[in-house]
This record gives structure tokens, sequence and C-alpha cells, in this order.
């Protein structure tokens, strides 16, 4: 049987080499023509013996999710759509700005957790994604946008971040999550630093700490709310994992790096969480953990039951986490003109909890089409 090798993190690659009785600097050398480079023709690489080349293309394939649909935004951000077969696929949107290259790759065809304002949750759940499709998204967009070159002079990389924010919930995939983070960290492969990948999590409290001990890159919260009783409601994964203990999860993660904080993202949802009031609930709430806000203005989808906040309210409640002290950026709407925007992600996606209709999915397709 062949195996995909972009599959594998380092380790998993010195393993497979290691059991056919080649030396861990095998795996490096294939690491870097994987990663570094791009290159999926085993032919082509061209510092491994001529044998060892034959016998991979017979044991192995190097096999990215197609790419399906290539979106440009009028503002630049770009929007891809893999197809990771079984009728699903998943998105991924590059957003160029002038400092950094940001791509947001998906962890889960479809999302269980059922958030009451987020496009992806409304589709219901297919499945998990492996690491192929996690780190393929990855490594499709640098072919697609032209990344694999030499770096430019000042050392900047075309994607200079990762954000796991896309389609899905990471830390209920964490097994996969994790290889492909330690891909994305790896000096043989991505080589980013581990502030430059963040991976977003609605606040599975188990997984936060395995994450923090495995593989403590930068952590956002899905916040939304400033106490249980409207958290419930939102992001009703809450009810199992409430406040008190999501925000201790967070001490706790921040423990091995006093340097870092938590970014905490909270969705501007008009007359529902924006008020003054609720703002300084907020601070109340957070003011024990090293954090940022990020306050992200609601993007409707169709079917979606809420309205954005007035960009006036959203400023009131940025200034008065300012005035207490939190650095609090406001999210610009990115790709919105393509449905690229936070929230908005929704590809295709085979229910498997029959909790919704499929009328959903259907309504999208037309619009993918037309890329
Ligand atoms: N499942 C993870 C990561 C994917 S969602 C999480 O929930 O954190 C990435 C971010 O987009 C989250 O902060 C999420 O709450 C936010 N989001 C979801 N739906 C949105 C919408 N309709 N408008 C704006 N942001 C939304
Ligand atoms: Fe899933 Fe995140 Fe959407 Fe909630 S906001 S449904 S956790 S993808």
């Amino acid at each position: 049987m062949t195996v995909n090798l972009l599959d594998f993190d380092a380790a998993a690659l010195t393993a497979f080499f290691a059991d056919r009785g080649e030396k861990p600097f095998r795996a490096r050398q294939v690491l870097r023509w994987l990663h570094r480079f791009g290159q999926a023709d085993f032919a082509a690489m061209t510092d491994i013996a001529r044998s060892l080349r034959e016998k991979l293309a017979g044991l192995a394939v190097v096999q990215p999710p197609p790419v399906i649909a290539d979106r440009l935004a009028g503002d630049g951000t770009r929007k891809f759509l893999f197809d990771v077969g079984g009728g699903n696929a998943v998105e991924a949107v590059f957003i160029p700005e002038e400092e950094r290259g940001t791509l947001c790759i998906s962890t889960q065809a479809g999302c269980a957790l059922d958030c009451s304002f987020c496009a992806t949750g409304k589709q219901g759940f297919s499945r998990n994604l492996t690491v192929a499709e996690i780190i393929g998204q990855l490594w499709q967009a640098q072919h697609a946008l032209g990344g694999w070159a030499e770096r430019p002079a000042n050392g900047e990389r075309l994607i200079s971040n990762v954000v796991l924010m896309g389609m899905g919930e990471p830390l209920a995939n964490l097994d996969n999550t994790v290889r492909a983070l330690r891909l994305m960290l790896d000096d043989n492969a991505y080589g980013l630093s581990r502030r430059r990948v963040t991976v977003s999590t609605s606040g599975l409290v188990p997984a936060i700490d395995r994450l923090r001990d495995e593989c403590p890159v930068a952590l956002a919260v899905s916040l939304h709310a400033p106490n249980d009783g409207l958290r419930d409601e939102l992001v009703p994964i809450n009810r199992k994992y409430p406040l008190r203990a999501l925000l201790a999860a967070c001490q706790r993660y921040l423990e091995r790096a006093p340097r870092d904080f938590i970014t905490f993202e909270y969705v501007m949802i008009d007359g529902v969480n924006d008020s003054d009031a609720q703002a300084h609930e907020l601070l109340a709430l957070t003011h024990e953990v090293p954090c940022k806000f990020n306050l992200i203005p609601f993007n409707p989808f169709p079917g979606s039951p809420y309205r954005r906040s007035p960009a006036m309210r959203v400023r009131r409640f940025a200034e008065i986490l300012l005035a207490g002290g939190v650095v609090t950026t406001t999210r610009r709407t990115r790709g919105d003109d393509i449905a690229a925007a936070c929230g908005q992600l929704a590809g295709q996606v085979r229910d498997r909890t029959r909790r919704r209709s499929s009328d959903f999915v259907v309504q999208l397709l037309p619009q993918e089409a037309r890329a």
C-alpha cells in the first residue's frame, strides 16, 4: 500500500525511513524537498541516490488536496477551495497585508460545535482532515502564490503567518493538527516561528492543555460573550467547558511562556453582545489573564439570524476595553465579496450529524461553481 508523504511530520518520516533501513538524514533531505521546495516528483530530488528515489516512487506518493477553485477578492484576499473527497470541500484564505501575508487554513470538513453565528457550524460535520489535507493547503497555496522561490533580500516570506481559523475546530482534531503544526515550525520544512502560527479554539479545555504540552503556538480563544448565560447560547460547547474552566486553561497555557498572551476573539453582533455594560463585564472577567482582544464585526451568511454591530458601536466597545488597559484591535473585514471573511467559509460538507437539511449546502454550490 502506498503512503502519502504529506501525512508525515519529521518524526514519522524518520520512522518510515528507519523501517526501510535508511538513515535519519534521508528523512531530513526528503522533508526539505517536500516542504522547503514544494517538490512532489521523486525523480527531481537530485541529492538522493537514484535507487532510493526509485524505491520511494514504488512506496509513496505526494498528494496534497487538489485546488478546485481559486478566487481573488477586490482587496487582494484570495480564497482556495480544496477537494478532500467524498463530496467534501474545504477552504483556505490568503490575506496579504503590508507587513505580512497570512494564510488561514481549515482543520475539519464542517464543524460539530454548532456556534449560532458561524456558517461552518451551520453546515454540520463530516470528518477531521488528515495531516496531508491540513499541511497540503499551505503547500498548494505556496504553489499558487509562487512562494517556493528564493526569499527576497529582506527575508520576508510571502506566507509569513499561518492561522488555524478556517473551517472546523482545530482542537477537536488535535493529533493531526499538532503534526501539521510541527511541520510549520520545522526548520527543514516551513520554519515559521511559533508566534507566527496561531490556533483558534472555541474552548476545548483538555485539548488546550495538550496543545500547551505538545506544541505551544500562539493561542486565540473565541470568547464572544462575557458570561456563561450568553456564551451557552452562542458557543454551545460552553455548557461543557464554562468560562471559569476556560480562563483557568488560558492561565495554564501561559505558564510555560510568561511573555506570551492569549488573543480573545469576540464577534460583534448587533444588540446581542455589544453593549457598554458587556464590555465592562468582559474586562472584569478576563482581568487576570494576560490578553489582547480582537473584535470581529459579525459577517453575515445566507440564512444567518444576526446583524453586524454598527461601526460606532464597535468603536465604543473597543474604547472601553482600551480604557481598561487591554490592547484591542478590530479585524478589518477582508474578502467578503467572495465569502472569504471570518465565519463565512463553508466549502461543501456532507453532514454526517443529520442535524441540518442539505439546503444550505446546495445554496453555496452555485456560488463556488462560478469561481
Ligand atoms: N473553530 C475555531 C476556529 C475557526 S472559526 C474557533 O471557533 O475559534 C475562526 C473565528 O471566526 C472564530 O473566532 C469564530 O468565532 C469566528 N467566526 C465564526 N463565525 C463568524 C461570523 N459569522 N462572523 C465573524 N466571525 C465569525
Ligand atoms: Fe466550529 Fe469555530 Fe464555527 Fe464554532 S465558530 S461552529 S467552533 S468553526
